[in-house]
């Protein structure tokens, strides 16, 4: 029997994307596969099998997507943080470091009442940047974060140490 495919063999890598020398791990093929996704929704959900959450916080763009299906199987509200301005309501807002320059990110400031156990998604894990600044906001609203879960950790960014640093429980599918 040829070995059964894992999460990592639906994700492809397009070179020098968004610019030369970057290796961008494209999860759209996992996404567009339908044991892929399955697959993928399925393991990230695994960890918290009888944990309380209230809130799946999903950070924009493919951590709507990944988010939206975990909220939808544990039937529980989905909440984005999205980048400056996308949201139409009150917001408060988080500026964090990008590799050139910073960035902003933003949630709804009712999206999370104090107190509930909230589990932030995103796609890939880099720097951590991106989490820290949403793990912040979340924290300002006075939500209580279970977890961060991530199909992908690029472990040579050290994004997982930021986020433990911080006190997180970080769950990755692949390296
Ligand atoms: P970080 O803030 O941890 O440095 O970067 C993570 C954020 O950038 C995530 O929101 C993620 O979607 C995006 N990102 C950075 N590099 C990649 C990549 O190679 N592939 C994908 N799919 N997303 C990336």
């Amino acid at each position: 029997m040829p070995p059964s495919r894992q999460v990592k063999d639906y994700i492809r890598t397009i070179v020098d994307f968004p610019h030369e020398g970057i290796f961008f791990r494209d999860v759209t093929t996992l996404f567009s596969d339908p044991r892929g996704f399955r697959m993928a929704i399925d393991q990230m959900l695994h960890p918290y099998a009888g944990e309380r959450i209230d809130k799946v916080v999903g950070l924009e763009a493919r951590g709507f997507i990944l988010g939206g299906a975990i909220a939808h199987q544990l039937s529980v509200g989905f909440v984005p943080i999205r980048k400056k301005g996308k949201l139409p309501g009150p917001t408060i807002s988080q500026d964090y470091k990008l590799e050139y320059g910073e960035a902003v990110v933003e949630i709804h400031d009712d999206a999370i009442r104090p107190g509930e156990k909230v589990l932030i998604v995103d796609d890939l894990l880099a720097t951590g940047g991106t989490c820290a600044a949403a793990i912040k906001l979340i924290e300002r609203l006075k939500g209580d974060i279970v977890s961060c879960a991530f199909v992908v950790d690029l472990p040579d960014l050290g994004g997982r140490k930021v986020l433990e640093a911080m006190g997180m429980d970080v769950h990755t599918l692949c390296t």
